[in-house]
This record gives C-alpha cells, sequence and structure tokens, in this order.
C-alpha cells in the first residue's frame, strides 16, 4: 500500500495512486476538525499551572520582598525577585534583566520600533531615516519574527539555517560589506520550526564577527530555553557573556517568556541586555507604561521559585507532550522513512517538528490535508513573506491535539505527501 520507492513501474505507481486516493476519500468522509497550525499547550499542561489562580492570598499583603504593594502603581522593570529568577534561567545578572508585560514578542516588536524611531545605543540615526534597513532572516524560523520585520518595511534577507545554527560563512560575508543589515533573528535553542540548538562555535562566530553597521543588534529570542522534551538536554552557549568578551557588549538582546511554561497570553516577558542597552530601553519604557502587571510576576515567583523548581515544572510538561512528538515521528517514519520523499527533523526540545517535501509540494500538501479537515500551519510561512523559496517546508506542532487526534492527523498528513508526490512524478515526462 506504499510508494516504496518512486521508481517503480508506472502502472505500480498508479495502482499506488488510487489506494491512496481511496485512503484519502475515507477521511475526507469522516468529516475531521484537527488542528495542528499553532504551537499551543494542550489543556492538560495548562491544568500544570492552575495554582497560580490562587497562589496569593487576598489575606495576606500582595507584596514583593522589597515591600512594593503589587496592587499599585511603582516600578517600571519588574519585581527584584523576578529578575533574579529570569537571570538564573539566562544566565544572566539581575542588572542585565527587565520583565515586561504578558509576552516577549511585543518587546521585540518594541525594541525593533524603538531603534527605527531613535536609533540604538550607537547609532547614528534613526534606522527608519535610513534609505534602507535590512535584517538577516535564518529561515525556516519564527513567522511573527518576519511578520514585525514586514510591518516595519524591514527587507528581509534569507540564511540557511544548518544543524549548528545559521550558515556562518553567509552570515559573516553579508554582514561585512552591508552596513544596511542592523539585525539578525535567532532562535538558538530548540528553534522554531527546525529544534536545532546553536553550537558553541556559531556563538563565538556570532559574537566575534565584523559588522559593518556599529549598532548592528542579534535579537536572540531565547523561548524555548527551558522546553526539553529528554533528560539529555541540549547545552546553549551564554551569548551576552560571549559578546562581552569579545569587545561587543551591546550587541545582543536576548528574551524568553512563560508563555509555554504557565499561560500562554498569561505569562511574563522578559528581557535581558548589557546595562547600556537596557537604561535606553527603560527611557522609552517609562514613555510608554507606569509599569507592568506586578501581581502576576508576584504570582509567577511564588510558583515557578527558582531554576531548579521550573526545571521540575517542565518535566511535567515534557512527560505530557514527549509521547506526543513521539507518536508524530514514529507515524511519519511508518509512512514516509523509505521512500526518499520527504525529511524532517527529530528535536529534543522546543514545540516543532520541521518536514520537508520534495521541492515544490508543500502547498498543495497543506491545502489537501486542511480539505481533509486536518489545518496545519500554511505552506511557506517559516519563511520571511511568506515564500518558502522551495516550496517544501511544513511546521508540525504536535502539543495541542491528543495522542488519538494527532495520530489521525499525521495518518492524513502523509497520505496527502504521497499523493502529491506521486502526482509530480507521475505527470513528469517518461526518463
Ligand atoms: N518566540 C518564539 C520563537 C515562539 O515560538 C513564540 C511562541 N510561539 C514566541 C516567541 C511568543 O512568545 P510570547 O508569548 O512570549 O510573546
Amino acid at each position: 500500500n506504499r510508494i516504496d520507492d518512486l521508481q517503480r513501474s508506472e502502472e505500480e505507481l498508479k495502482g499506488l495512486y488510487t489506494n491512496l486516493r481511496f485512503r484519502y476519500q475515507e477521511y475526507q468522509n469522516q468529516e475531521l476538525k484537527l488542528d495542528m497550525s499553532r504551537g499551543k499547550p494542550c489543556p492538560e499542561q495548562l491544568e500544570l499551572s492552575k495554582e497560580l489562580l490562587t497562589i496569593l492570598d487576598a489575606k495576606e499583603p500582595i507584596q514583593a520582598r522589597d515591600g512594593t504593594d503589587c496592587l499599585n502603581y511603582g516600578g517600571l522593570d519588574g519585581l527584584p525577585e523576578a529578575k533574579e529568577l529570569f537571570a538564573e534561567v539566562l544566565s544572566v545578572s539581575p542588572q542585565e534583566v527587565i520583565i515586561g508585560g504578558n509576552a516577549s514578542l511585543n518587546m521585540m516588536h518594541d525594541t525593533i520600533t524603538n531603534a527605527m524611531l531613535f536609533g540604538l545605543p550607537g547609532s547614528e540615526l534613526p534606522w527608519g531615516r535610513l534609505p534602507k534597513v535590512k535584517f538577516l532572516c535564518p529561515s525556516p524560523g519564527y513567522d511573527r519574527h518576519f511578520a514585525i520585520c514586514e510591518l516595519l518595511g524591514i527587507e528581509m534577507i534569507i540564511v540557511d539555517l544548518t544543524p549548528e545554527g545559521p550558515d556562518m560563512d553567509q552570515v559573516e560575508r553579508l554582514i561585512a560589506e552591508d552596513d544596511q543589515i542592523k539585525g539578525i533573528w535567532c532562535v538558538p535553542k530548540y528553534s522554531n520550526p527546525e529544534g536545532i540548538t546553536y553550537s558553541d562555535r556559531t556563538v563565538d562566530r556570532l559574537a566575534t564577527m565584523r559588522t559593518k553597521a556599529k549598532d548592528f543588534r542579534i535579537f536572540w529570542d531565547d523561548a524555548y530555553t527551558v522546553h526539553h522534551l529528554t533528560d539529555q538536554p541540549d547545552e546553549l552557549k551564554n551569548i551576552l557573556a560571549t559578546c562581552k568578551e569579545a569587545g561587543h557588549p551591546d550587541r545582543v538582546f536576548m528574551y524568553t517568556s512563560t508563555s509555554k511554561v504557565t499561560f500562554p497570553g498569561s505569562g511574563i516577558g522578559v528581557m535581558a541586555a548589557s546595562e547600556d542597552n537596557l537604561t535606553f530601553i527603560r527611557k522609552k519604557l517609562s514613555i510608554q507604561t507606569i509599569g507592568p502587571d506586578k501581581v502576576n510576576q508576584l504570582r509567577h515567583v511564588r510558583f515557578l521559585k527558582n531554576a531548579a523548581q521550573m526545571k521540575q515544572h517542565m518535566e511535567k510538561h515534557a512527560a505530557i507532550i514527549k509521547p506526543k512528538f513521539d507518536v508524530v515521528l514514529q507515524k511519519l517514519e511508518a509512512a514516509l522513512g523509505d521512500m526518499n520523499i520527504a525529511t524532517w527533523s527529530k528535536p529534543n526540545g522546543g514545540y516543532f517538528i520541521s518536514l520537508n517535501t520534495l521541492d515544490g509540494c508543500a502547498r498543495e500538501v497543506v491545502a489537501m490535508a486542511k480539505q481533509a479537515g486536518v489545518t496545519l500551519t500554511h505552506a511557506g510561512a517559516t519563511f520571511p513573506y511568506g515564500q518558502d523559496p522551495r516550496d517544501r517546508n511544513i511546521r508540525i506542532a504536535p502539543t495541542y491535539p491528543s495522542l488519538e487526534e494527532l495520530e489521525k492527523a499525521i495518518e492524513v498528513l502523509c497520505i496527502c505527501v504521497q499523493l502529491v508526490s506521486l502526482d509530480k512524478r507521475l505527470s513528469e515526462p517518461p526518463r
């Protein structure tokens, strides 16, 4: 019932095609409604953090360690204990941390918007006054990073992603010759969607490389820093310390959040950078807001406590989602393993599995799956401007559906991958 390889006789392939079409039709008849489009925690994962809702006792003062009344105005950049907790998570000092609002993406957006309007420490002009601003975008990558660039008119340049991180030969060459390149997006650990973690060598090269723009910045979105799926987690070298050692302390802005630790949308966002960078950010923050949600910060600190406790909490997440990743990987292997029509990532953490079809097939596969009731992230989303130059990457988000739903959804996906590949092969002129 499978295409073991696409070199079979045309007659055999046509037989397989008919069989796959039949199975596809059967799934269509089931009127499925399965969604694997966004990396959302499932309800069982959200249960793990329900204590957050009751951890503060209304009969006690809602006070931070330094006596700050969290129910009132006061404090711009985060409670001291929250800074300490995330300083530990990111291996930086508390003075290098700002705790923000409910998520980190808006902190990234605001940093870049501020750079466009005012420039950053080291800028001669606001970026928005330059004829052109460009960012390097290691791809496949995170669609919402690319959306920020698109919104602000920042030209995106695709850089290949290797198993060690961005192709540093490409990065170094581009960055040394073009002063319009002001930034690079990095998801350095369990990257979205490839699941790769940057090697030490990549971190060293990013920190030491010669940049033509004096105010070049690395946007280091360490969103999945504690999201391990195994007990042998990937290790990521500390970028801020490495930049400092290289004499470029202001080169990096780091970000993380608890969106997929506690509650997406009601977590806390965090950024870290050199003290000069943070002085600049605080100045802008003081106009943007009187202060963040300290109640939420206090709840989070009381609940998560410290990095060791957070690690235990994340192990509970892994216990729920690891079987889902395993099901996807097993199903992909069983259906497509020896066929040479697809490859996929096998991540040690994070939220995604990245599937590459044959060139020119991803859009059609996603459309076919949709017609059978399986919603995937739209093809192309993992590349700047929503355009995958090879039309082959599909991001699978296994965490939200139940195991049963996931099994079905991946079966449908595998049928679609086979059908589209076969269709392509059968329509090619005979060799
Ligand atoms: N960065 C990456 C790489 C992500 O995958 C996500 C969530 N999908 C975010 C940031 C969003 O984080 P937050 O909720 O803190 O804005």
